[in-house]
């Protein structure tokens, strides 16, 4: 069902709710939604679950019966270029075709039994139009070769469905290779969709095409992720949209977008494609834009609730004890991401750390990141990271008294405050393109007011029912988890010999106490 604000709370955000009472400033309020809510990929699961209960059953079963509420956009095909593929009508001729997927050019062809002589021949047919050096993972080729003599006749190679590379035998026996015009062409894209259990469903329904969630990221890239789109928010979008043939290729860019919590008094974020003499990107309201390159938060769009505090009462302890990191509140599940690039130097259980990751950077900083769920899968000591690339699941392992990540940074062995890498730190915009700039937002801000906001979905019969991934009560930051967490040691790194970072997150969550 749709989170409510106000005097419905659930009794684990009544906990929640009590420790910072004094501090609910609109923020807060934000943030106690997000962290009321699953994140995507948890409410994914639970549409998709066996306990996924009969709203679950009842999505699927429309979407396979042709459900009246996917809106495919209408679209229609033009004719196109002789494709290589009609060969295979030929009985004289056999026709291959696969994807790269990280094998050379040769060996992916000699793979289908094409002759080595004849890959050079094709090679050798693109000279001065495309070297197939550098296979990109997901390229396809399709290759028709006589089917006694295994000459080739005619040979495709698919990068996108715009980008299509194509030879084929002229009368005299001559191979030449050509670029197909697949007739491009770009159109806008202006809609809306509601977020409910599933963000996939959500975008399908109003006849969105995957790949829309990955220009939406760059949109939104340094300030929050579609992974933390909370259910119950909406999305009003206008796209580019590239055309093949008069069919969805992918989407180029995101032109303006708003993202409204489910709150009614939360704030909507709106963002601007801008190109000005100097500005260059995507922009807020306040023609303010994320300093790439920079330092990136762990946990985008979570809030800070509890600070970097040398001389701070331990609330587990109940004794003067420094709290060496940052926390940031977000639910289990919600994933962390390097505040920068690095390389890995710790991955394993720490003591009071929990489960703990750590990632030494070009610059002498080291940064942890404690009490996860889970690590990145494939996450290793001594694997190179990038900025904002995936380390681990937020959790409560270790000293903890319920969900979040406690993140540290140190230099020359001593903590210091993570905060002062200016985490999401921002440009604003030059004075030269101010004035552009608010001409430009005025103008997308009318094209986005246009957009009618969409309605939730009709609510399932027992709305509150099913929430199978929700934490008990008890086990949701009471100091009750306490009494089963100190652990002493590490209790079996992939390398027995290294030591964990020693005191990295001595922990707390102090923000859960009761008032
Ligand atoms: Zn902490």
């Amino acid at each position: 069902g749709r989170p409510s604000a106000g005097p419905h709370l659930s009794p684990r955000m009544t906990a929640v709710f009590g420790g910072i009472f004094g501090l609910a400033t609109l923020t807060s309020l934000i943030a106690l939604l997000i962290q009321g809510v699953p994140v995507r990929d948890e409410r994914a699961l639970v549409a998709a679950g066996p306990a996924g209960s009969a709203a679950g059953a009842e999505d699927a079963a429309k979407a396979a019966s042709g459900a009246p509420e996917v809106k495919a956009k209408k679209r229609t095909p033009l004719p196109g270029p002789w494709r290589v593929s009609e060969l295979a009508k030929d009985p004289s001729v056999i026709t291959a075709s696969d994807v790269m997927d990280r094998r050379s050019f040769i060996v992916a062809l000699a793979d289908k039994g094409v002759p080595k002589a004849q890959i050079y021949r094709i090679m050798k047919a693109f000279d001065g139009l495309r070297k197939f050096d550098r296979c990109g993972r997901k390229d396809r080729f399709t290759v028709a070769m006589d089917r006694s003599t295994r000459r080739v006749r005619a040979f495709e190679y698919e990068v996108s469905a715009s980008e299509i590379y194509q030879a084929r035998e002229d009368a005299a026996g001559l191979l030449a290779g050509t670029t197909l015009d697949m007739k491009i062409a770009e159109e806008e894209v202006a809609t809306a969709f509601y977020v409910g259990k599933d963000l996939t469903s959500a975008y399908q329904s109003v006849g969105l095409e995957p790949g829309v969630l990955d220009v939406i990221d760059d949109a939104l890239s340094g300030r929050m992720s579609t992974e933390s789109f909370e259910e119950g928010s909406t999305v009003r979008l206008i796209a580019l949209e590239e055309t093949a043939l008069g069919m969805f290729s992918r989407y180029k860019k995101v032109i303006a977008l708003e993202y409204r919590p489910a709150d009614p008094a939360g704030k909507a974020v709106r963002i601007y494609d801008f190109k000005g003499q100097e500005a260059r990107g995507y922009f807020d309201e306040r023609g303010r834009q994320p300093y790439a390159g920079g330092w990136r938060s762990p946990v985008p769009g979570a809030p800070v609730t509890s600070k970097f505090n040398p001389k701070r009462m331990h609330p587990v302890l109940k004794k003067i004890m420094p709290h060496n990191g940052t926390d940031f509140g977000a639910p289990t599940g919600t994933p962390v991401y390097a505040a920068y690039r690095g390389v890995v130097d710790w991955v394993g259980p720490a003591g009071p750390s929990g489960n703990l990751v750590t990632v030494a950077h070009p610059n002498g900083i080291t940064t942890g990141y404690a009490h996860l769920s889970r690590y990145a899968p494939g996450i290793k000591s001594g694997m190179k990271v990038g900025t904002h690339q995936l380390v681990g699941y937020v959790g409560s392992t270790g000293r903890s008294t319920g969900p979040h990540l406690h993140f540290t940074a140190k230099k020359d062995g001593k903590y210091f405050d993570a905060e002062t890498l200016q985490l999401d730190g921002e440009r604003v915009m030059p004075g030269v393109d101010r004035a552009a700039f608010a001409e430009a937002k005025e103008a997308l801000d009318k094209r986005l007011d246009a957009i009618p906001l969409p309605e939730p979905p009709p609510e399932p019969v027992k709305p509150e029912a099913a929430e199978p991934s929700a934490p008990p009560p008890a086990a949701a930051g009471s100091d009750a988890t306490v009494s089963t967490a100190p652990q002493v040691g590490p209790s079996g790194p992939a390398e027995p010999e290294a030591q964990p970072p020693e005191g990295a997150g001595d922990d707390e969550g102090e923000f859960i106490q009761g008032p």
